[in-house]
C-alpha cells in the first residue's frame, strides 16, 4: 500500500468586498468555536479519569465524553439522556450538532497533543483562537466556480453557520465568502482531494484565510526493470553529486552529475555581508536609541526576506533532482539512498580554529534538503523504503574501487587511492560509496533492518532483495 499524503493549500478570503454582516458572522463563528473547544479541553482534562477507554490506553473516550456534554433524545440507540452534566445544546444554541461534533475532534486532537508532549495537560482557558477543523466528508462546505461572477471567480459556502432559531423552527444560515483563487491555487486545489478546511484570521494583518486540507493517494510504484541505485552525495559547494549503481556497475558517462547552484552561493555571501554591516553599526555605542531600533526592524526584515529567498532556491534546487529520478524511475527499479551527515556540526564549536568551515557548515541546510526530495517523491507514489538517508561517515575517505581507507586528498576535489592508485573527484567518490553502502547493508546483514536516519524508521531487509543482482560490484 503507499501511503497517503496530506497537504495544505492556503487561500484568502477577499474580506475587503464582502459585508459587515459577513465579516461579523466570521468573528462570531470563530469565537464561538473556540469557546466551544476550550469548554472540551476543560471537561476532558477534569473528567480525565472517567474517559479513559476500556484498553487502558490514554485515548480519549469519544462516547463517554458524549454522555457529559450532548443530550439526546433518540430512543432507538441509546436510552435518552434530557439532562447531562456539562450541557452544551443549552449553553451554545445556535451551533449546530455537527459543528459541536467538529469542536469535539479538535479538543480531543489538543488534549493527546498535550498528553504527549507534556507531564501534565494544560487546564488553563487556551488564549489565542482555536480553529475548528471542517470535515467534507459531512458535507459542511461546498467550494463552487462561478466564472461570470464579477467579485470572484470562487466562493466558499458554508453550511448551518449560526443557526438562527425563530418561532421554534431552526433556520440553517448559510454563509458564501468570495475567494482569492489564482490560478496556483486552482491547479494545487485540483492535485487532490479536499478532506477539510479550517477557517484561519491573522489579527496583524486583519485577514481571513482558508487553510483547505487536501489528501493525495499516489499509485503504486511497481516495475519489473532491472534495479538500481542513485547515491546522492550533498555537499556545500556543489550542492550534490549523484551516481548510479546497476547491474552493469556505475555507468559513467551519462549518469554522473554534478549538481551545482553558483547563483545561490553568490547570494548566500552578500546576504552574509549585508548582516555583517548591519552587526557592524548596531555594535556601535554613539548611535542613539532610535537609530538602533530602526537598524534592529531593517535586520529583522532582512532576514526574513534572506530565509524565504532560500527556501525558494531549495524548492527549485530539489524539483530538478526530482524531475531527474523521475525519469530514471522509468528505466530502472530505483532505490535513492542520501548520505546523511551526523555529528557534523559538532566538531565545529567556537575556538575551533576554523572559523571559514565552521560558518559554512552551520549554514548547510541538508536536512531541509532531504526532507523535500522525500516529501516530493512520496506525492509521485514513491514508497517510503525507495528513499533512505543512511551515515555518511567514511565514505569521502574510502575508495570506491578497492576499498582501501589509505588514501589521500591533496586538495578539497581531488581524491587519490595509495593502494590501487584509483584518482576522481572527491564527491564522486562519495556518492559512489555511498550508493554501494545500502547494498551492502542489505546482503551483508548485521541487523535485520535498515533504519533510515531522517524519520529514524525501520525499514525490513525483504524489502531490498532486488540487490542480490548489484552484489558483484561491492
Ligand atoms: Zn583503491
Amino acid at each position: 500500500m503507499s501511503r497517503e499524503v496530506r497537504t495544505t493549500v492556503k487561500v484568502k478570503i477577499k474580506s475587503v468586498v464582502i459585508t459587515s454582516r459577513k465579516r461579523r458572522r466570521l468573528q462570531q463563528i470563530t469565537g464561538r468555536d473556540t469557546r466551544i473547544i476550550n469548554h472540551y479541553v476543560k471537561t476532558i482534562y477534569h473528567n480525565k479519569d472517567k474517559l479513559g477507554s476500556k484498553h487502558g490506553k490514554k485515548k480519549v473516550n469519544k462516547a463517554k465524553l458524549d454522555h457529559l456534554t450532548l443530550t439526546t433524545s433518540k430512543k432507538t440507540l441509546t436510552p435518552p439522556r434530557p439532562t447531562v452534566r456539562h450541557d452544551l445544546k443549552k449553553r451554545f444554541p445556535r451551533c449546530s450538532q455537527n459543528e459541536l461534533q467538529e469542536c469535539r475532534e479538535n479538543a480531543v486532537a489538543i488534549h493527546h497533543s498535550q498528553q504527549q508532549t507534556m507531564e501534565e495537560p494544560h487546564h488553563t482557558y487556551l488564549q489565542s483562537k482555536l480553529p475548528r477543523t471542517q470535515l467534507a466528508h459531512r458535507k459542511r462546505f461546498v467550494l463552487t466556480c462561478s466564472p461570470n461572477n464579477t467579485i470572484a471567480r470562487w466562493w466558499l459556502g458554508i453550511r448551518d453557520s449560526l443557526d438562527s432559531k425563530k418561532n421554534n423552527t431552526t433556520t440553517h444560515a448559510k454563509l458564501w465568502l468570495p475567494l482569492a483563487c489564482s490560478p496556483y491555487h486552482e491547479y494545487k486545489l485540483q492535485q487532490g482531494k479536499i478532506k477539510a478546511l479550517e477557517l484561519i484570521y491573522y489579527p496583524k494583518q486583519r485577514e481571513w484565510w482558508v487553510h483547505f486540507i487536501l489528501s493525495h493517494s499516489p499509485e503504486k510504484y511497481t516495475s519489473s526493470r532491472p534495479p538500481a541505485v542513485l547515491g546522492i552525495d550533498l555537499g556545500i559547494n556543489k550542492r550534490a553529486v549523484t551516481a548510479l549503481l546497476t547491474p552493469k556497475g556505475v555507468i559513467q558517462r551519462h549518469e554522473i552529475r554534478f549538481w551545482s547552484d553558483k547563483t545561490r552561493k553568490t547570494m548566500l555571501n552578500q546576504h552574509e555581508q549585508t548582516i555583517a554591516k548591519m552587526q557592524k553599526k548596531l555594535a556601535n555605542p554613539a548611535i542613539s536609541t532610535n537609530q538602533r531600533q530602526t537598524l534592529l526592524r531593517q535586520l529583522k526584515s532582512f532576514r526574513k526576506k534572506k530565509r524565504a529567498e532560500h527556501r525558494l532556491t531549495d524548492h527549485t534546487y530539489v524539483n530538478k533532482l526530482v524531475k531527474y529520478i523521475l525519469s530514471l524511475g522509468k528505466r530502472y527499479d530505483l532505490y535513492v539512498v542520501v548520505g546523511f551527515p551526523i555529528n557534523i556540526r559538532k566538531g565545529q564549536f567556537r575556538g575551533n580554529q576554523r572559523p571559514y568551515t565552521r560558518k559554512i557548515v552551520h549554514l548547510w541546510n541538508y536536512r531541509r534538503v532531504i526532507e523535500l526530495l522525500k516529501f516530493k517523491l512520496s506525492l509521485q507514489g514513491w514508497e517510503e523504503h525507495r528513499i533512505l538517508a543512511i551515515g555518511e561517515s567514511w565514505t569521502s575517505s574510502t575508495c570506491s574501487r578497492c576499498g582501501s581507507y589509505h588514501t589521500q586528498r591533496p586538495t578539497q576535489p581531488t581524491f587519490i587511492c595509495n593502494t590501487c592508485g584509483y584518482q576522481l573527484n572527491a564527491d564522486l567518490n562519495g556518492s559512489k560509496n555511498i550508493a554501494k553502502r545500502l547494498v551492502k547493508y542489505v546482503l551483508q546483514p548485521k541487523y535485520s533492518t535498515i533504519k533510515d536516519l531522517l524519520t529514524g524508521k525501520y525499514f525490513p531487509l525483504r524489502l531490498f532483495r532486488v540487490f542480490t543482482v548489484l552484489s558483484q560490484w561491492l
